[in-house]
């Protein structure tokens, strides 16, 4: 497959005009000059496109997008337990197929093309990533309060064998506790054991709000950040991830740096439920691997990393009232090659020869972006997810100027729509 005529931002801040991109299999193979012959038996003609990395979205709940629009302007612990968690209840895997099925169309349109996903009937989401393309790390997330015989953990553990490494290489897994605050000492230490003998990374939401992190300090003494180093939780092997990460002490990002855990920031999500603000700046200039999570759609209200590349972008300028704070190339790597690290994923992120291709193509002829001027500018302040007009996975092509080819959009609409109602009336 070659993208010919296509300006390429390759996602190292540097910009290739009116380039070829040669993909063999799920590699890049080659960039050359558009003049160059190549073979041309698959064409994509990027005449007015511009071509960058696929957005990677390091922290959501994909099935979670039959809440969408549901119980809106709560603090996060009543909408949790006294609206999110009763929902949940009533989901069965047929439904959850489904919602992930959703998700998985939306980022798609939206440009991501690697997720890191938290939740449960993992066998349905699994399904619905084989079927529409998308790469995803899955993860089959548990807690201590609902889990006091351990199937869950076991569940977890089986999920991982079955699937890690599966789907042409599309389909990883970790595991992972949710929070401090749903799980005893006791039963962290059990995810830890199975994370290590499975030899699984292990991902988890950590200081989203200010209540955790006090009711955290009263019960160990400790910050939650100190308390799980202290039981081992970033000592595993492989992919670790910290969502939230918005009430951190200098000494909690100096553990989290050492440890080599990448934080999955949700700006959008901690906006909505007024949970603070995570300090990005604070945490890049100590060298830390920041990427960019949605958090389920429940709490977003949509799973686009274009639009929080332009939080991302806008907020940390008002903040500081620096306009030099977080410049669009920093704002773009969060979103690409920071992603790629936190996924564990080196050969995603950038486009480069031997890179895998995930791919997408932005319509810079759209009203909102032209002139595109500068193309990282463009990127993060103008553009929006409607505007990927072609997106390709792991070599393939899964969306061609707007349409989905590896399923049935208006199908999964309908019946996720039909889900709300069933559970939410
Ligand atoms: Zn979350």
């Amino acid at each position: 497959m070659v993208i010919k005529n296509v300006n390429v931002l390759v996602g190292d801040g540097n910009i290739i005009n009116n380039a070829s991109i040669v993909i063999n299999g799920n590699k890049i193979e080659k960039i050359v000059p558009s003049d160059c012959a190549v073979a041309d038996d698959n064409v994509i003609y990027g005449n007015g496109m511009l071509a960058m990395p696929g957005l990677v979205n390091t922290h959501t709940h994909a099935a979670m997008t039959f809440l969408r629009n549901y119980a809106n302007d709560m603090n996060l612990q009543d909408w949790l337990f006294t609206k999110i968690f009763p929902a949940e209840d009533k989901l069965t895997a047929q439904m959850a197929y489904w919602c992930v099925k959703l998700a998985d169309i939306e980022m798609i349109k939206a440009g991501v093309t690697c997720y890191s996903d938290n939740y449960f009937f993992m066998d349905d989401a699994a399904r619905a990533v084989e079927e529409t393309g998308i790469r995803a790390v899955l993860s089959r997330s548990v807690s201590g309060i609902s889990d006091p015989e351990g199937k869950k953990l076991k569940e977890s553990c089986d999920f991982f064998k079955q699937y890690n490494n599966t789907a042409d290489g599309r389909i990883t897994s970790t595991l992972g506790a949710h929070a401090i605050y749903t799980s005893d000492t006791d039963y962290i230490r059990k995810v830890v054991e199975c994370a290590d003998g499975l030899g699984s990374g292990l991902q988890i939401h950590l200081a989203e709000t200010v209540k955790e992190v006090e009711d955290c300090i009263a019960q160990n003494g400790v910050t939650p950040t100190e308390y799980l180093d202290k039981i081992g939780y970033f000592d595993v092997e492989g992919v670790k991830i910290a969502a939230h990460c918005v009430h951190m002490t200098d000494n909690d990002l100096d553990i989290i740096k050492e440890k080599g855990v990448s934080v999955a920031a949700n700006i959008g999500s901690n906006l909505k439920l007024a949970s603070g603000i995570p300090d990005i700046p604070k945490m890049m200039a100590k060298g830390i691997n920041v990427s960019l999570g949605t958090d389920g759609a429940s709490s977003n209200n949509n799973l686009s990393i274009f639009n929080e590349m332009r939080l991302a972008g806008l907020l940390y300028k008002g903040l500081s009232m620096d306009p030099l704070m977080m410049n669009a190339d920093e704002v773009i790597r969060l979103a690409t090659a920071n992603g790629a690290r936190a996924v564990g994923n080196g050969c995603l992120g950038e486009i480069k020869e031997g890179n895998i291709a995930d791919i997408i193509l932005v319509d810079t002829t759209s009203p909102s972006i032209a002139p595109v001027g500068e193309p990282a500018a463009a990127v993060v302040y103008s553009a929006c997810g409607g505007d990927v007009d072609t997106v390709i996975i792991n070599g393939k092509t899964v969306m061609a100027h707007r349409v989905v080819l590896t399923c049935d959009e208006e199908e999964a609409v309908d019946n996720v729509n039909q889900i709300a109602r069933q559970i939410l009336g």
